[in-house]
This record gives C-alpha cells, structure tokens and sequence, in this order.
C-alpha cells in the first residue's frame, strides 16, 4: 500500500507497523520519512536557538550600562 505525505504530495511505501495503523486510522495525516527528518532538525534547530536567545541581555541591563549624563 502506498502513502501520500501532506507535506511533499509524494508517495511513500510505509512501514509494515506503520501501514497498518494507517489502515486503522486512514484519516491520519502522514508524513514520508524524508520530511519527518527534515522537521525533526528544525525543531531541533528551533529548540537550540531558543535556548541561547534566552541568554541574550535583559534591555534594562543595556539602559543601566548607560553612563549618566551631565
Ligand atoms: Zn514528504
């Protein structure tokens, strides 16, 4: 039995388990394992450049350095 992934419109053979939940569930989107890889990275990406973008300096950090004016 073939697939249609819903991100790449191309078909795909599932595995065995997998086609057969497909035949359980047949409204369930599916997604051919090229894409699934490719999401998986970017929520890895995503994750890792969320973590050092909550490092950055709080804004009131920045207005503090600020040296008094006379
Ligand atoms: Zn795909």
């Amino acid at each position: 039995m073939k697939v249609i992934c819903i991100l790449c419109d191309q078909p795909f053979q599932p595995e065995k388990l997998i086609a057969k939940k497909i035949r359980k569930h047949p409204h369930r989107i599916q997604i051919c394992p090229d894409c699934r890889q490719r999401i998986t990275q970017q929520v890895e990406q995503r994750r890792l450049a969320g973590q050092t973008g909550s490092t950055l300096c709080h804004p009131a950090d920045a207005l503090s350095s600020q040296s008094p004016k006379d």
